[in-house]
């Protein structure tokens, strides 16, 4: 019996296991011969573009739900190293550490926030890049009433103004108003602050000249401060202190600038890119390689052939399903099928006051406030979920190989 190892379980790694399943089930390949064996951190597959929401509840789903129904077995582990040479990775799990053969590997471990050895930020900052650390940070202020009165109380610093942090300052007023609400906060309590400070220019300056005027407005709509050309010189339990000198009391901190492809990228022999991805052909192969395919936050691919590939889910979900696809045709013999996507678009939430919807690389504003927000809760809660049905059949088909069309305007 063959194996094809998945390692992560993220938008990446899950299609690309219930891919292979697909695969598999068409070219009529059994279980006996092919085992598909996912490693992941948790158990579950989350909807990690929903870490910033004030509600998480339906952003996690059991791995158990979508691979046992297509027979793919899935290990709750922490991957911590893979030897290309062996064709072995290495995993601890409760029962202590364990090691597996493959004969195919995806691997698919995602992307990491990075943080900076400045003072204090280890231990004082919150973030939301994964699903525990924004359960963590929603948690921190639904107790904030229970601290000390004070003028920081309900003040927030959100440090890194690209997309992450822009949707993470924007739902704040909402998560801070609705826990003084509850609270039933007296007349002294000081009013909530939100502050979104970036070292760029620009608030969104990835999100490009068009859009920048938009988010502009809806922060100001929103009564959000911002600082730009500054960073934070260090944190701690009641505030950060600015690069440019500016002491901004708050008892929420929240880091989101700066991502790194996972750190285990560095087991594979081979050159990686500025943000530590590796290099892929559009059969997601890695470069030079000749069993280890990878997918989502961890690949660099040209995605139309000029392109580089964005670490999104918007990227991650396609890689996974051709990847999928191509480590059964690759372990069989048969040819397997080239991804290309030739449209881009980004949907940035705005709060209350709506999202901006952009098409093309240029990044041009077709959709704003609430006909934007209305496709990126589609996004959100829809699109990017798979199958919960529980049937196998209807798991399977999610994950053709097809590039899907950019979600509609007409919502
Ligand atoms: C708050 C936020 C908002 C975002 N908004 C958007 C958006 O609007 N649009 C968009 O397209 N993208 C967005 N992104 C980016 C998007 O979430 C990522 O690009 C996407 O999750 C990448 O998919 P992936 O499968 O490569 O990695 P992940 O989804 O991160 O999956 C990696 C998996 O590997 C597991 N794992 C990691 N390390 C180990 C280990 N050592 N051992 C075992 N398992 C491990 C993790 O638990 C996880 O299950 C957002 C990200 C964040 C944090």
């Amino acid at each position: 019996m063959q194996r094809i190892l998945v390692l992560g379980a993220g938008f990446a790694g899950l299609w690309s296991a219930v891919g292979a399943a697909r695969r598999m089930q068409e070219l009529g390949i059994g279980p006996d011969d092919i085992q598909i064996v996912v490693v992941n951190r948790t158990a579950w597959h989350s909807i990690r573009v929903r870490n910033y929401e004030s509600d998480l509840s339906e952003t996690r789903i059991p791995l158990a739900q979508i691979l046992d129904p297509i027979g793919v077995m899935h290990i709750e582990g922490e991957v911590t190293d893979i030897d290309v040479s062996q064709r072995r990775v290495a995993f601890s799990t409760l029962g202590g550490t364990e090691s597996l053969p493959y004969d195919r590997l995806v691997f698919a471990l995602g992307s990491c926030l990075v943080r900076p050895p400045i003072p204090g930020l280890a231990e004082y900052a919150f973030d939301v890049d994964t699903y525990e650390a924004a359960a963590r940070l929603n948690h921190h202020i639904a107790m904030l009433p229970f601290r000390k009165a004070s003028s920081a109380q309900y003040n927030v610093l959100v440090v890194g103004g690209g997309l992450t942090g822009i949707e993470v300052a924007t739902e704040m007023f909402g998560k801070l108003r609705a826990v003084i609400a509850d609270a039933a906060a007296s007349e002294h309590t000081h009013s909530p602050r939100v502050v979104l400070a970036d070292r760029q220019p620009w608030i969104g300056s990835g999100m490009g000249e068009s859009a920048r005027p938009v988010i502009s407005e809806a922060l100001g709509t929103l009564g959000i401060e911002t600082r730009v050309g500054v960073s934070v010189a260090s944190v701690d339990e009641d505030g950060a202190t600015l690069t440019s000198g500016e002491r901004i009391a708050a008892a929420t901190v929240v880091w989101c600038a700066g991502m790194q492809a996972h750190p285990l990228t560095a087991c594979f022999p081979v050159e990686r890119d500025r943000l530590g991805r590796l290099p892929v052909d559009s059969c997601l192969k890695i470069r030079t390689m000749v069993a280890e395919f990878a997918a989502g936050d961890v690949a660099w691919l040209p995605i139309d052939g000029i392109h580089s590939s964005v670490m999104s889910c918007q990227h991650g979900r396609p890689m996974g399903r051709f990847a999928g696809h191509n480590v059964v045709c690759d372990l069989g013999g048969q040819p397997m099928l080239p991804l290309s996507i030739d449209w881009y678009v980004t949907c940035l939430d705005l709060g209350p006051w709506g999202a901006v919807y952009t098409e093309g690389w240029d990044r041009r504003v077709v959709s704003k406030r609430a006909a934007a927000k209305s496709i990126k809760e589609t996004i959100n809660r829809e699109r990017i979920y798979p199958p919960r049905s529980g049937k196998r059949q209807e798991i399977l088909d999610a994950s053709t190989p097809i590039v899907q069309k950019p979600p509609s305007l007409k919502h």
